[in-house]
């Protein structure tokens, strides 16, 4: 995928909706050049809902609700679930992994930023990620078991690096995602070996011979032993030049246009609020003169800064939504905002402190009925989600939510 794969438009979001192709997905969908979507930087920041994702793809091909399609699109709202219960716990273990804490590095390595590992599995993993902002899920997966369990870096330290790397970067599904594979948030942790690569990878991404060419037994092994660098990991010297990587920015670059908060571009107005994670069209149900403001928190961005693919993505559809641009501390945008007659908005956890004190907030739409009882495991949440229901068709009918 090239960085022009992602236009931050509607209608790309949509072109994506439109080619899925459900049985070539739930046959496919775990090689590199497999049928999957794309739509990920498209539903994490609101451009699609996942009931609009689905509604469209069912438009076409009917589907049961224990479809491959249906259940990844859970493994999203999975995640929120368990952020919406645990809070900040999710950037925590949420319980402990192989080893203590003290036997992984604070520190990502130079050699791994820098795609020049020598492994062509992850050094092409990085080199994606950073030109293009997106990455499969397999590659994903590869790309943190290595360095949690045979570089034992700390899951935390790595799942920031990526965060802000990703276009689709999402707190719940980053964070909670690295935990499975770290076994901090699972049962067993994720390993695999040069021989899945083969299988799911096209040529120049196959590692024989290097570290990851071993059996799983070997691979549980360096898994569950501190680092003992000049055996486990003996570093192969790369044949491409390291890469530079890209700066994370906590600020827009200015060239995407947006302002200071403003009190008096706003004062006595009726305001809705769009903020990076509710960039879908603006509702039917507002008047016509109603401002439209478009924020970017600093308090957010100074702990989570994003690639400049991100900002851009971001900042061009916003443009198109928000005729005011503000970046700004929390504090100067709610007092700005004090002197708007009426703030509306959609709720969203990556604002959490902020959103519910600026503004009446609706709910974005979700998917599958709300669980009310905490699920520590994806099983256990599917299977109450998805109660007494036979197809996709039936999910989509049981919008809007009662509460289970
Ligand atoms: C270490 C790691 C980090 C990850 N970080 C993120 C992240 O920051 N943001 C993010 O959206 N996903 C993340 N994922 C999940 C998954 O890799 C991506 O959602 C998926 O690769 C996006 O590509 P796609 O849209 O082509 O996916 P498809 O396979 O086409 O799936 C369609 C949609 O279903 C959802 N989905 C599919 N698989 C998963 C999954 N395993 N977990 C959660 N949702 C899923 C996504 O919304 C996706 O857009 C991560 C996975 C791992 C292993």
């Amino acid at each position: 995928m090239n960085p022009e794969t992602f236009p931050p438009t509607r209608d790309a979001a949509l072109a994506r909706v439109h080619a899925v192709r459900p049985s070539d997905y739930a046959r496919s969908r775990n090689a590199i050049e497999g049928a999957v979507t794309g739509l990920s930087p498209y539903i994490t920041h609101g451009l699609l809902s996942l009931p609009a994702v689905l509604a469209g793809v069912t438009a076409k091909h009917s589907l049961d609700v224990q479809h491959k399609f249906v259940f990844e699109l859970g493994w999203r709202e999975y995640f929120r679930h368990v952020w919406s219960f645990r809070g900040k716990e999710i950037f925590e273990s949420l319980h402990e992994g192989l080893l203590p804490q003290t036997s992984y590095s604070a520190l990502l390595p130079a050699d791994i930023r820098q795609a020049a590992t020598g492994i062509p599995v992850i050094d092409q993993a990085v080199r994606t990620l950073y030109s293009t902002g997106y990455l499969h899920n397999h590659a994903r997966m590869w790309l943190a078991s290595y360095i949690v369990h045979l570089r034992k870096v700390c899951w935390r330290v790595a799942a920031d690096w990526m965060y802000g790397h990703l276009l689709d970067g999402d707190l719940a599904s980053n964070h909670l995602s690295w935990q499975w594979v770290a076994a901090t948030g699972s049962r067993k942790p994720y390993l695999f070996n040069a021989d899945n690569v083969a299988r799911y990878a096209p040529s120049n991404w196959h590692s024989p011979g290097s570290v990851i060419d071993t059996s799983y037994e070997a691979l549980d092994r360096i898994a569950r032993q501190p680092l003992r660098p000049s055996r486990d990991v003996a570093q192969t010297p790369s044949s491409s030049p390291a890469l530079v990587e890209p700066p994370l920015l906590s600020e827009p670059p200015s060239v995407l246009g947006w302002t200071a908060p403003n009190p008096a571009a706003i004062a006595g107005r009726d305001v809705w609020l769009v903020h990076p994670w509710n960039l879908a069209d603006l509702p039917d149900s507002l008047c016509t003169d109603t401002l439209v403001v478009g924020i970017f928190v600093r308090d957010f961005h100074h702990l989570w800064p994003w690639n400049a693919l991100r900002w851009k993505f971001v900042a061009s559809r916003m443009a198109e939504l928000a005729s005011l641009r503000w970046y700004g501390d929390a504090d100067a945008i709610g007092a700005a905002l004090q002197g708007a007659r009426q703030v509306r908005s959609t709720k969203e956890p990556h604002l959490e402190p902020w959103l519910a004190g600026w503004a009446i907030c609706e709910t974005a739409p979700a998917l599958f009925p709300a669980v009310d009882r905490r699920c520590d495991s994806f099983s256990q949440w599917w299977t109450r989600a998805t109660r007494g229901m036979r197809t996709a068709a039936d999910l989509l009918g049981t919008l809007p939510k009662p509460a289970r």
